[in-house]
């Protein structure tokens, strides 16, 4: 007898992160800045002092009290994993059982549907409307007419880069028996977060991530906020030491430094008008549909040539993301928005003179 992979393995395929090797990188909605100096040699002094022998401290109480400090939440309200693509994956592979049902927004986080197929889970879908909202009322009828066990959504949309109101967040929230997972992961750069609601109820989960405003997708840690009952339930799934000594130690120094945090998004903000006003005087052309108002650090361009575009750019060694209508650009350093607007600008007029 020789083990046999079932039909589902049989089928699986690694999922495909864009690496490739660009001069310009802004499809992957990370931030342009690195910490300076200053900051940058206490970060290599406090990892130089770990000791990598041991096991981490478990329960990673400072670094819970760095981030319930910088956005305001009850320490003993947190649980930290790596990244919260780790916290996502735990929630929708460990809270809901095989017969349970998702419910996702469409289009939304790439990722939703990865994980609730690794894991089997079924799922619904809610459409978002032409600006990226979900409309309340649909979604609590849903809710119940499917009888959804839990709804996940990123605010603000990782696909449209609009924000919904925290009101209507809260309307879903407290309209309905089913879980509700907010992915905050954009929200540093907008101010409709629903954060400070998640400690008083049982069925509100809050994910936010160090990846995007903090900068710092490469240490890999993302946070999930709740009331006591559901942390504690979290913490009983996760695996021990999920979170490893080096993340643990830089994210705590870097959390202890909110003026260095407010500063680096003041700056991605400023950029981000700068490519916005860019972008915006790119409306003009036959091609482009619109450009999406944003709170968050990418802007969308709607255009039926989404696609041509981003391979016309990585033939000049710019990478954007193309999502159906969408081309999605991240906000980059004075000099990479200049050449991505300058780009798309090349690229429309390659198309409009292939069109003629
Ligand atoms: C980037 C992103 C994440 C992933 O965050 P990590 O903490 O890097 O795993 C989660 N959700 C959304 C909507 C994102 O855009």
């Amino acid at each position: 007898m020789t083990y046999q992979l079932n039909e589902k393995l049989k089928k699986i395929d690694p999922y495909k992160v864009a690496m490739e090797d660009c001069r310009i990188r802004l499809d992957a909605n990370e931030s342009f800045i690195l910490p300076e100096e200053e900051l940058k040699h206490r970060l290599m002094a406090a990892l130089g002092d770990v000791p990598l022998n041991r096991y981490p401290d478990d329960s990673y109480g400072e670094l819970r009290k760095a981030y319930g400090g910088y956005c305001n939440v009850d320490p003993d309200l947190i649980v930290a994993g790596s990244g919260s693509d780790e916290l996502i994956s735990l929630l929708i592979g460990a809270f809901l059982k095989s017969d349970d049902k998702l419910l996702l927004a469409n289009p939304d986080f790439s990722m939703y549907p990865v994980f609730a197929s690794t894991y089997e889970r079924h799922t619904c879908f809610i459409a978002r409307d032409s600006e990226g909202n979900l409309n309340t009322a649909e979604v609590i009828d849903k809710i119940r007419k499917e009888k959804v066990t839990a709804l996940l959504f990123s605010n603000p949309s990782s696909a449209f880069s609009t924000v919904m109101e925290a009101e209507k967040v809260m309307e879903i929230v407290d309209n309905t028996d089913a879980l509700v997972i907010v992915d905050e992961a954009y929200m540093d750069f907008s101010d409709q977060s629903v954060l400070q609601e998640a400690a008083s109820r049982d069925n509100l989960i809050v994910l936010r991530t160090c990846s995007k405003a903090l900068g710092c997708a490469g240490i890999r840690l993302g946070f999930a906020h709740s009331s006591s009952r559901l942390i504690n339930v979290i913490n009983a799934l996760r695996p021990p030491y999920n979170l490893n000594i080096l993340t643990e130690t830089a994210g705590r120094v870097l959390l202890s430094e909110p003026g260095y945090i407010e500063g680096a998004i003041a700056k991605i903000l400023e950029n981000r008008a700068e490519l916005y006003e860019g972008l915006k005087s790119l409306e003009a052309a036959p091609a482009i549909k619109r450009i999406y108002p944003t709170a968050t650090n990418y802007i969308c361009i709607e255009t039926d040539h989404a696609e041509r575009i981003r391979e016309g750019l990585k033939a000049r060694s710019i990478l954007v993301r193309s999502l159906g209508t969408i081309l999605r650009v991240t906000v980059g350093t004075g000099e990479e928005n200049r050449q991505v607007i300058e780009g798309i600008k090349a690229v429309l007029s390659e198309i409009e003179g292939m069109d003629k």
